[in-house]
């Protein structure tokens, strides 16, 4: 079954791929297809409800099963924000490095003990026949005083888990335990029950 993937963010098609295609699922992008989805307003106000407006938006324009994701990074110490703001924290938008900047100069002081955080995707998929499914993970630590690493993108440079910045982490092991390992793995669960 092939199912359009509301991104052209290559990464994130290769990792869906990889965890859906035992499960029969073949995805593709509107570009690799040639067909052109309209820009939709991401104005949810969670990542679920943002995830949704992407994936229903890429299943009425195909008329093909559709899968959307959104993620972000919450900070605690800054009541959640940038939350779904993260890609454009500093403005322009997915400018990994002065969204990094930003983010270390607004916990600039503080203790290592509230700079806690994490990171949180929502991914939704949409059927033509209406069908919904949405599932949501979570991966916890804290935000450094400085990057470390070059793996990952983003603000892995700064997110630490078990005593190390993600932008130290191999993909695969990001993958065990990352957000969006968690809700991809949670997704194929959900879609065994129903195709
Ligand atoms: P989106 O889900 O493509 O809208 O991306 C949201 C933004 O959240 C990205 O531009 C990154 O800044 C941040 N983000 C989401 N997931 C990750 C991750 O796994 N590592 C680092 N940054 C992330």
């Amino acid at each position: 079954m092939d199912f359009i993937l509301a991104t052209n963010n290559m990464k994130k098609l290769g990792e869906m791929q990889r965890i859906l295609s035992p499960l029969g699922i073949n995805v593709v992008t509107a570009k690799m297809l040639g067909i052109t989805i309209p820009d939709v307003e991401e104005n949810g106000t969670t990542f679920e409800e943002n995830a949704r407006i992407k994936a229903l938006s890429a299943c009425e324009t195909t008329g093909m099963p559709a899968i959307a994701d959104d993620s972000g990074i919450c900070v605690d110490y800054l009541d959640g924000a940038p939350g779904i703001f993260s890609a454009r924290f500093s403005g322009g938008h997915g400018n990994d490095e002065a969204n990094n900047d930003l983010l270390l100069e607004k916990l600039s002081g503080v203790p290592m003990e509230q700079r806690t955080a994490y990171y949180a995707c929502a991914i939704c998929c949409v059927f033509p026949d209406g069908r919904e499914i949405t599932v949501r993970g979570e991966c916890h630590g804290h935000i450094g005083f400085e990057r470390d690493g070059n793996e990952g993108f983003g603000y892995d440079p700064l997110f630490i888990i078990n005593g190390k910045a993600f932008g130290r982490y191999t993909a695969e092991e990001k993958d065990k335990i990352s957000h969006r390992g968690k809700a991809l793995r949670l997704l194929t669960k959900e879609l065994e029950k129903i195709i």
